[in-house]
């Protein structure tokens, strides 16, 4: 008899068309307004993770390079922060707007160069980024009015390390305000992803932006310690790992350099046996499964009231069942590739840990393409709060389901982390949701709904998720001087 419940669609290939994105075979770095070949000749591949294919040659920054950017973005900076603030806020709405028109491309060419699927890519990142430009170009001429003291002043050069998950919507994250603030920056994208910040070095050509304001230097993790390390740079802004983040903080401590760090997490999604459960097993899916997982604050640790813990599981089985995975350029994927072998190395690796330490696996059926690296969504049930895969952050596709009885018992298990970045709270009262949200210690809490972001609303962590935030008000003071506190 057919399952009227879930019935089986089949769907035509529909992708987005690949050549809206033209990619060149070889990239220079960007310093001092233009792109010039790296001092040393060193170069890296970009790599598509969907088919493992080699996408460009991408000029690889030296500490000589790093100092040329350093010294372009510190010759820029005189003029730019003595602008008239509302001329800079001109910068951005142009870039802005610049980004809206070229979103398409962009689209295309993060989703080419990262492996995310094009609706993520056309429907959040891209609508995000534009918004982040807009929103501080509203902010520059208005920094007097932000709470922050009555003359706010920049701090110099910025120097910004970013990573593969969202390398364009991290890239604006960072830029925006340190612009918007007066600051000029020197940024540094991640190695496997750095075709749409060269897109961006394009963009501020376009935007007839002062040279030197910008400066993309592309690089691995030697090109970043040079970056944090030069003695030219004020303020270092990083968002990635834990353990660079450690390592960082060890290098510009001591140094008068201002330091935000945005890292890792192990976000806690709690389900409550009041929580509406079809719209909760939505949120629980767009928690982890958006990115791959390869989010900082995906909730990765599912805690389920004991009573709707079998409910909860079996819906959300039936709708992983409906996920499809595949060509991240088809408008209908819902997973797209995982980033690099290396990061697959990881998830597996800790895949099988969760597996040989007791938890359950369970996978929907998926056929896994031929070329490239995937991960099949995939949930662990009987997840004890000792097993790996409940405490280090797996960023991918990979969810840890945990119970609990009451609510003291919930907060106790979501807190039980030496992260702090995000938590999730599914019920239907309200009062619970303000019980719950003044007990988690997460820099985020989202209610009946998970991770949505706006440029408006601070983001960052307490613990080892790090310190400092990124949009808001709040998110100004990072890259302002004012003797005040966000
Ligand atoms: P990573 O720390 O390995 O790399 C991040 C960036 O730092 C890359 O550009 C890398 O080249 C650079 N880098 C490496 N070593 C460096 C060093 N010694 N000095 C300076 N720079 C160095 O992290 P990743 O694997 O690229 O990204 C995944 C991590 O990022 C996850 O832990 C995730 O949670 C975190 N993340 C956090 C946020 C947030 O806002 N909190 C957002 C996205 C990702």
């Amino acid at each position: 008899m057919p399952d009227l419940v879930t019935p089986t669609w089949d769907y035509a290939p529909a992708p987005e068309a690949r050549d809206l994105a033209s990619i060149r075979s070889s990239y220079g770095l960007f310093i001092g307004g233009r792109f010039v070949d790296p001092a040393e000749g060193g170069s890296f591949a970009t790599v598509e993770p969907a088919t493992g294919q080699v996408l460009a040659e991408v000029g690889e920054g030296s500490a000589a390079d790093v100092d040329r950017a350093v010294r372009a973005a510190r010759r820029a900076f005189p003029r730019w922060s003595a602008r008239p603030a509302v001329d800079r806020g001109r910068y951005l709405y142009r870039i802005a707007r610049i980004i809206q028109e070229r979103s398409r491309e962009l689209a295309v060419l993060e989703t080419i160069d990262n492996g995310k699927p094009i609706r993520e890519t056309r429907d959040v990142d891209l609508p995000l980024v534009a918004a982040h430009f807009f929103h501080h170009a509203g902010w520059a001429d208005k920094l007097a009015w932000a709470g922050l003291g009555p003359d706010p002043r920049p701090l110099g050069v910025a120097g910004q390390v970013i990573p593969w998950n969202f390398p364009l919507l991290m890239l604006a994250w960072k830029i925006a305000p340190a612009l918007a603030c007066g600051n000029t920056v020197v940024l540094k994208p991640a190695e496997t992803t750095p075709l749409t910040a060269l897109a961006f070095a394009e963009i501020c050509q376009e935007a007839d932006l002062p040279p030197g304001v910008v400066n993309i230097v592309p690089g691995a993790g030697e090109t970043g310690r040079a970056l944090v390390e030069h003695p030219g740079v004020d303020k270092v802004a990083f968002t990635g790992s834990t353990e660079v983040g450690k390592a960082i903080a060890r290098a510009v401590a001591g140094t008068g350099k201002k330091l935000t760090l945005e890292l890792g997490g192990k976000a806690a999604n709690i389900v409550f046996d009041d929580a509406p459960i079809d719209e909760a097993v939505e949120g629980i899916v767009s928690g982890i499964f958006f990115n791959q997982g390869h989010v900082c604050c995906a909730g990765s640790r599912l805690l389920v009231q004991e009573s709707v813990h079998d409910a909860v599981v079996a819906r959300l089985q039936r709708r992983l069942a409906t996920l499809r995975l595949g060509d991240p350029l088809d408008k209908n994927t819902d997973i797209g590739a995982v980033n690099s072998a290396e990061q697959l190395e990881r998830v597996s690796e800790l895949v099988a840990a969760g597996q040989a330490e007791g938890a359950t696996m369970w996978q929907p059926p998926c056929t896994l393409p031929e070329w490239g690296w995937w991960h099949p969504p995939t949930i662990f049930t009987g997840v004890a709060q000792s097993h790996r895969i409940a405490r280090e952050e797996i960023f991918g596709p990979v969810l840890s389901v945990l119970t609990f009885r009451t609510p003291d018992e919930a907060i106790a298990k979501a807190n039980n982390t030496t992260y702090g970045l995000s938590a999730g709270v599914w019920t239907e009262k309200g009062s619970r949701i303000l019980w719950a949200a003044e007990r988690l210690r997460a820099g985020v809490v989202w209610a009946n709904t998970f991770n949505r972001f706006d440029p408006a609303s601070p983001f960052g962590g307490y613990k080892e998720s790090g310190f400092g935030r990124e949009g808001g008000r709040q998110g100004l003071a990072s890259y302002l001087d004012s003797g005040a506190v966000g």
